[in-house]
């Protein structure tokens, strides 16, 4: 046995290099070593005829601080059950509770698994069946100076700030929180991802104060606080943004996607940049279930297969800002996720219950991180 992987005659698609053929690809020392190319006797070989290959996928908002909230789930049997090799948690801990999330969750992690830090002192700590307290509500939680130690205590980690605005994560805090977020994301010079959900405030007001690189997650959610008029044009604030250099994320979870809201946005010309899972305890077994089954709806709203790779590949690798992950470049990390496209009738719903009906979809054969390869 050595250290090099090769997975054979998949249908690899890398769109950060344009690349979407038939080839070998070889994973040597946990690094890309290239298509096609040399690799030694007895390397391991994973058979991916007439599967796809790409980039370890990367979901850009997770809650995988499993047993440390209520919200989290496992990070490796999602990371398998999805096909995706990087998993961001979007601030399940604050700095309050992040060193057990490094030691307990991260570090014996197969996945590789990034974190927003929470500007709330403990992050997402009561959000479970029955039970919802916004950890932004109560402006003594709101833990500025502790964000910025921890978060320049882990840079190998942290790759963010996260704050959670509206109506039921702010209340009567209303814009207030996010103000406290972007203080830290300058400080530490980090970008700053932030959650919106019902008004007040308004997705205008919330969407106007981000700046280039910053996200902006569950940008395709449903009325109240909707990316769009009723009408179906596009809040001016929101295209300024876009403008701006501001990224629009999926964040799909439990209240986030609607059908509806995409159809609109997507009539109008306006694409998300990333589509994530925002995967938690409440919305694993539907409506979110994975990010394969969120990549499934853009597909059936008529993206093709390299589209939605993309936009959960080298577009999250961007937005983190780590140039060695989202593609298959000679000297990249080693990650790469294989799956299936599978014909059939499905069923696709929405956090409002419409469904679409899609006739295929995309289920996991596995993944490589660091070029050490896992069955699903
Ligand atoms: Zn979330």
């Amino acid at each position: 046995m050595t250290d090099t992987l090769i997975i054979r005659g998949g249908r690899v698609i890398d769109p950060a290099n344009g690349i979407d053929k038939v080839a070998d690809l070889v994973v040597s020392g946990g690094k890309v070593a290239g298509l096609d190319t040399e690799a030694p006797a007895g390397a391991q070989v994973v058979e991916a005829e007439g599967a796809i290959v790409t980039p370890g996928l990367i979901d850009l908002h997770t809650h995988v601080y499993w047993g440390g909230t209520s919200l989290g789930v496992d990070p490796d049997q999602y990371a398998l059950k999805s096909a995706c090799t990087t998993l961001v948690d979007a601030g399940s801990a604050g700095p309050g509770n992040y060193p057990g999330f490094a030691k307990h969750i991260i570090e014996p992690a197969y996945s590789r698994v990034l974190a927003y830090i929470h500007v709330s002192f403990a992050g997402i700590y009561a959000f479970g069946d029955g039970m919802r307290v916004g950890e932004s509500d109560n402006m003594r939680l709101l833990a500025a100076r502790e964000a910025a130690t921890v978060a320049r205590a882990n840079p190998d980690t942290v790759i963010g700030i996260k704050v959670r605005i509206g109506r039921h994560a702010s209340g009567a805090s209303g814009i207030m929180p996010l103000d406290v977020a972007l203080d830290v994301a300058d400080d530490t010079g980090l970008p700053l991802m932030v959650h919106i959900d019902e008004p007040p405030p308004s997705y205008g007001e919330v969407v106007s104060r981000l700046r280039k690189g910053d996200v902006l997650t569950h940008c395709f959610r449903p009325f109240p606080n909707a990316p769009m008029h009723g009408d179906g044009r596009v809040r001016d604030e929101v295209r300024a943004a876009r403008e701006r250099g501001v990224l629009f994320d999926i964040g799909h979870g439990q209240g986030s996607f609607a059908w509806k809201s995409a159809r609109a946005m997507l009539a109008e010309g306006f694409r998300p940049d990333v589509i994530s899972s925002d995967v938690h305890a409440f919305c694993i077994n539907g409506p979110a279930h994975d990010n394969l089954r969120v990549m499934d709806k853009f597909r059936a709203l008529g993206w093709t297969l390299p589209e939605v790779v993309e936009a959960a590949s080298i577009a999250p690798a961007r937005a983190i800002r780590r140039d060695d992950l989202g593609h298959l470049g000679k000297g990249a990390t080693g990650d790469v996720s294989v799956f299936r496209e599978v014909s059939g009738d499905f069923a696709l719903d929405d956090v409002r219950g419409e469904v679409v009906q899609h006739d295929s979809r995309l289920e996991p054969v596995g993944i490589a991180v660091d070029g050490v390869w896992k069955a699903a």
